[in-house]
């Protein structure tokens, strides 16, 4: 008599392995940090990039400003004071201030624009950054339940694998050798039960003898359609 029940259980457990193999699989794969994470942080490190480019030309331009207003503060101090009396010195002393203050409002001009966009920048980032903050917060608590679903499975993974230990165990080599080959070979589904002289798997009738020697036979015996153990 083949060890039928075995064998059943053999590859029910071995089904169970392959359902949670794929399982496991899916898990890992959804564990990955999702783009639109990676996506928001490319976005804003570029645009802390600009805002430090943008905060540089904002201070050079202060730095020239404030050169240019001490130029003009002494210039003017030497014009007003008295220091400079020939008129034409006056008068080219008097263009010079002008200019520096064209120079002045122009450079006030770009600084303004600058803080403008800066300030735009900044409310762009913030709402960034809270997108980011939203989305890192759901991918923390979807991943936690994903690593629970994950170690649950894995701990249903050895339950399974030290229950196909105690079965191999008793099973004759040869007849275990041929189950993984046709486990192999057919999709991993090595065995049939016959049900009513009907191949469970196939779903083909098979011969009266055939059943008896399922039945009652010592040896093991194939559905003579699929090929698969019957049992
Ligand atoms: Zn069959």
């Amino acid at each position: 008599m083949i060890s039928g029940r075995l064998l059943r259980e053999l590859q029910e457990v071995d089904l169970q392995l392959d359902d949670l193999a794929r399982e496991l699989a899916r898990l890992e794969a959804a564990l990955h940090e999702p783009e639109e994470l990676q996506a928001l942080q490319t976005q804003i490190r570029h645009l802390e990039e600009e805002r430090s480019r943008l905060q540089r030309q904002q201070r050079d331009l202060e730095l020239d400003m404030q050169g240019v207003v001490e130029t003009r503060t002494n210039l003017e101090r030497r014009l007003y004071g008295g220091y400079i009396t020939n008129p034409r010195e006056v008068e080219a002393a008097e263009q010079k201030a002008e200019e520096l203050r064209r120079r002045e409002s122009t450079l006030e001009d770009r600084i303004l624009e600058l803080m403008v966009t800066l300030e735009d920048l900044e409310g762009t980032l913030q709402e960034l950054h809270s997108r980011l903050d939203g989305a890192r917060a759901r991918w923390e608590e979807q991943r936690a339940q994903l690593l629970a679903q994950q170690a649950h499975l894995k701990e249903e993974r050895q339950r399974l694998h030290a229950q196909r230990s105690r079965l191999v165990g008793q099973l004759p080599p040869d007849l275990l050798l041929l189950y993984e080959r046709l486990r192999q070979r057919k999709g991993g589904v090595a065995v049939a039960r016959l049900e009513q002289r009907v191949c469970q798997v196939c779903g083909v009738e098979v011969a009266v003898s055939v059943e008896r020697q399922v039945r009652y036979g010592e040896e093991v015996v194939l559905c003579p359609t699929c090929g698969r153990i019957l049992v």
